[in-house]
This record gives C-alpha cells, structure tokens and sequence, in this order.
C-alpha cells in the first residue's frame, strides 16, 4: 500500500539576488511500513522535500498524495488534521524547556482530549521510549539521547501513520545514534510505523532503512532498496556514502604503505573487491587461486550484515599472468562481484 507519492514535485525559492532550485522535479514513493532513507550533503534539498510531504513546505509545482489525500486540495482545516497523522521529528529536538517532559509529550493533545485520557496516553508514550521515570523532569535535566526520545514520543502523540525524521541524530553521539536508531526500528515494526529519515550518514541508512534514495542538488539521483544500492551503486556519490561505511579512504592509505603493494610487479593489480552476498573472502579466494592459478593477497577486509546478507570489501592484490587475471575479472564480474582499480599511490 503506497502511503506517500510525490509527482514531479519542484520547490523553487527567490531570494534577493539568488535563485535557488531546492528540489528538482522529484517523483518519490514511499509504501506503508517502510523505513524510507533519503541521503545526501548538507543543501541537497533532503530537508525541503520531506517538508513537502506534510506542506510545511508548499511546492512550486507538482502533485502531493498522502494517504489517499491530494494534500495542494484540502481546505486549511483538513490539512491540519491530515498533518496529526505526520509526526515528525528534528535534530535540535524543539523541546520547551518550561514545560515538563509529560507537559511537552502532551502538548499536541492539549485542549482535544479528556484531561485523564492525555495522562494515560502521555504514560504510554514515555514507557514506549524509555522514559516512564522522568515524567516530572524540565528538557535541560536530560541528555541528548533522552531529549529526542522526548521529541519521539511527542511526534507519536496523534497515533500517526507516518513518522518524518529530519536529521533526528545528527546531534547524538554514535553510539547514543545508534539506540534512537534501534528505537525507531522498533516503533516501525510495533506499530507499523512508516518512516522517512533523512540524514547525511549512510551508516544510520544502513542500520535500520529498507529503501533508500540519494539526492544532489534538488533532485534524486539514484534510489532502490538497500541491498541493491549496496550491491550496485551506479552513482560516484552513491559509492562515496557508502564507502564512509567502512572507512575505505583510510583503508586504502594504510594498504597504500604495505610491503605488498610497494613491490607491485608484472601483471600485479591491486583491486577492491566488493560483493553481496553468497560470495565470502575464503571460498572467493580459494577459488581464484585453484581454478584460475592466480593468487590474491588481502591486504584489507570488512564484512558487513546487511538485513542478514553479508556485504564484503576486500582490498586483495592479485598476481598471475596478464591473460590469468583477465580471465579471473571475467569470472568475478559473472559472480556479480564488482572490481575496482586502486593507484598504487595516492
Ligand atoms: P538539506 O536538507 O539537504 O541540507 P535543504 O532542503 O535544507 O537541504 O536546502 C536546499 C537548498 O534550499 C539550500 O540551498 C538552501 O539554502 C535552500 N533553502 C532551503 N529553505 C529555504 C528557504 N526557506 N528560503 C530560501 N532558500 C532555502
């Protein structure tokens, strides 16, 4: 079931001297339960597209559907109902900080519901996010992690459908990242939350996103599910997300110093293997050396599980013949393993 489709969406802003296409002509479909990434550096547009989608952002052109509702053609009032069914969520947390942290919970309630029922609703919302016990305490009493759970606990205060995280970690330490991720993982599978998160970190997209899509300058440049962009990224920015995933600029400058690398000779390639999938280093490379009489040399590994399937980068110097290694990048390509030429140096 499609929850969220932009067509052709464009926002455009005029300021004094500078115009600036902040979204470029983006189609974007977004099915209920998933955990949709959108990834890109800082002005990509990833924050004006999302607030397309509950018009806090109204575009310059293009058609926005949410949840069955053609969002550009509801009246003022049902726009204001149809946004309690988009929570969202940000990374500086838009916390009140006279309020309690039950008062801040409660805050979109206010005035709608029963004074008893918001209570209970607000005891629920803060068992939901782990913070059942600090009810009474003021934003400036929490740490960073415990604020946004706040925030998400506030953005589910309607029950709604869709859940906008705008850079919801960016703010957060990794490892407290890590557990708001692990959190909205969570909500998405309890209550069947779907999520949009943007962020410009592949590793949260990794962590817990089944789709993602990447943008550049307003527009989409390359999208699919997760393991199809791991496994054959076609965009460089693409490939330069997720090689931030497992550190490869550092990895190639350490190999870069081996003694294997120095003494390239002959035919001698120094290559990165990457690979999804069935594929793993031992067998990979036993096999090269048997039936092809070449031998690989690894001089970096990191093997990844992405929703259970491994994900492999291996830096190998490969040594044969000319017309060995050939046949050997032959058999790789057929095992859909990808191969990329390293400089011996930088
Ligand atoms: P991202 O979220 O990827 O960092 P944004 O959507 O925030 O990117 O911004 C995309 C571009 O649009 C940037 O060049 C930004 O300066 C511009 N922009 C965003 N909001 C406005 C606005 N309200 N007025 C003018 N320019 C804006």
């Amino acid at each position: 079931e499609v929850v969220i489709t932009l067509k052709d969406v464009d926002v455009r802003f005029h300021e004094k001297n500078r115009d600036v296409h902040a979204v470029d002509h983006v189609d974007l479909t977004v099915e209920r339960g998933d955990i949709y990434g959108i990834v890109g550096y800082s002005g990509a547009g990833k924050s004006t597209l999302v607030r397309a989608i509950n018009l806090l952002q109204r575009p310059t052109s293009g058609s926005v559907t949410v949840l069955g509702e053609d969002m550009l053609a509801l009246s003022p009032k049902a726009l204001r109902a149809e946004r309690k069914r988009i929570g969202m969520i940000f990374q500086h947390f838009n916390l009140m900080n006279s309020l309690t942290i039950a008062d801040n919970v409660a805050f979109p309630l206010k005035g709608l519901r029963p004074k008893a029922e918001i209570q209970a609703k607000v005891t629920e919302l803060l068992e939901l996010v782990g913070l059942e016990d600090r009810a009474t305490a003021f934003p400036t009493e929490l740490s960073g992690g415990q604020k946004q759970r706040v925030g998400i606990a506030r953005a589910l205060a309607s029950d709604p459908e869709i859940l906008i995280s705008d850079e919801a970690t960016s703010a957060l330490d990794p490892k407290t990242t890590s557990a708001i991720l692990d959190l909205l993982k969570q909500l998405n599978e309890k209550l069947g939350l779907t999520i949009v998160l943007i962020t410009h970190e592949m590793e949260a997209v990794k962590q817990i996103c089944n789709k993602v899509a990447v943008m550049d300058e307003g527009a989409i440049i390359e999208r699919g599910s997760l393991l199809e962009i791991f496994a054959k990224p076609q965009q460089k920015l693409t490939k330069d997300f997720i090689d931030t995933t497992i550190q490869l600029d550092a990895a190639i400058e350490s190999v870069r110093q081996q003694p294997a690398v120095a003494h390239l000779a002959g035919a001698d390639q120094l290559v990165r293997l990457t690979y999804l999938g069935a594929s793993t280093d031992q067998p990979l490379v036993a096999t090269l050396y048997k039936d092809f009489n070449v031998t690989a040399n690894i001089l970096f590994g990191d093997i990844q599980i992405l929703q259970g399937t491994p994900f492999g980068n291996l830096i190998v110097v490969l040594s044969g013949t000319q017309a060995d290694i050939e046949q050997t990048f032959k058999y790789l390509a057929a095992n859909d393993v990808q191969v990329q030429h390293i400089d011996k140096e930088a």
